[in-house]
């Protein structure tokens, strides 16, 4: 009888866990999906360097990066 069981519950158990890896997976391929998105690179205009948007500024109209040597 125990065996019965496991073998009606082995099946499912499985299916099941390859549900939620399934969806786990496809929710970190789509969250690094937002986040490839959101990240524009830009280029900092003293030191050449590419950083993401939110690490640059803008100052006298020049997108700088946070660096001491380009805040000059
Ligand atoms: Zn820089």
């Amino acid at each position: 009888m125990n065996f019965l069981i496991a073998g009606v519950l082995a099946p499912i158990a499985y299916f099941l866990i390859r549900y939620i890896v399934k969806k786990f997976v496809m929710s970190l391929i789509v969250s690094a999906k937002n986040n490839s998105n959101v990240k524009n690179m830009a280029q900092c205009e003293k030191c050449k360097m590419f950083l993401d948007e939110g690490e640059l500024f803008e100052k006298d109209g020049r997108l700088i990066c946070k660096k001491n040597e380009c805040n000059r």
